[in-house]
């Protein structure tokens, strides 16, 4: 299998691999692919149509209906558009995020969002970040990183970002729900989360979000397949 011009950062909620990717992103003038994003899109959906998590065909159907489109603005943010609605804030609830985990469970959902998310890979130029971008969506992708925290810290962080957003959560809840959220994550049947072979494992516990994305461009520049393409504003020390 050749291997392709794409960087997979996969880990748990909170382990800070969204700092990194769109980091790395950034610094390289590669594309970000949020595919937690697309999934938690297609969640909120769900819940606006009042479908449960049982209803696997219809949520089959609208994750291969929905219009989805991430692009950057003009501050080089992502958005995230569905069906023609900028919904880059209504997606990062508990509730959503919640149910995102809950209807990634389903074959129907993950086959649709993983063919999307390979269409936006064939360009290359991509950091892909999620659960299985190394694993399952792109197995042949050059550069693969593992990124994840100890539970405490992560829990931390997503009770911060929470409550940053407006959100009265205790951080026992949010402990609770991340918990229930690794354990649906790592052993559902179809795509479970897990380091990929070959990945880069990189603890973020004890680094700041500039360490951890300078960690992973140092990785990036020691890696025995050389970068190819360098974008805009490299700095790989
Ligand atoms: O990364 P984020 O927290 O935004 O992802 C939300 C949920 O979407 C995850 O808990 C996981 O269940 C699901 N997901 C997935 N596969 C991916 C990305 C996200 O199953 N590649």
């Amino acid at each position: 299998m050749p291997v392709r011009p794409i960087i997979t950062v996969d880990g748990p909620s909170g382990g800070g691999k969204s700092t990194a990717a769109s980091g790395v992103a950034r610094a390289l003038g590669w594309f970000h692919l949020d595919t937690g994003a697309m999934y938690r899109a297609v969640a909120w959906k769900s819940l606006r149509a009042g479908l449960t998590p049982s209803a696997a065909r219809r949520l089959g159907a609208l994750a291969r209906q929905a219009r989805l489109t991430l692009r950057l603005d003009a501050r080089r943010r992502l958005r995230v558009m569905l069906d023609g609605r900028d919904v880059t804030s209504v997606i990062r609830t508990a509730a959503v995020s919640a149910r995102a985990s809950e209807i990634a469970v389903i074959p129907a959902v993950r086959r649709a969002l993983v063919a999307a998310q390979r269409r936006i890979g064939r360009r290359g130029r991509v950091v892909a970040e999620g659960r299985d971008t190394g694993t399952v969506v792109f197995p042949a992708a050059a550069w693969k990183f593992y990124v994840t925290a100890s539970v405490p810290v992560r829990a931390r962080r997503r009770w911060r970002d929470l409550r940053r957003a407006g959100a009265t959560l205790t951080y026992a809840q949010v402990l609770h729900a991340l918990r229930a959220r690794d354990r649906r994550d790592t052993r559902r049947a179809d795509s479970p989360l897990r380091r990929a072979a070959g990945a880069i494992v990189v603890d973020t516990s004890r680094r700041t979000p500039r360490q951890t994305i300078q960690t992973l461009l140092r990785c990036l520049k020691h890696h025995p397949i050389a970068l190819p393409w360098r974008g805009p504003g490299v700095k790989v020390r």
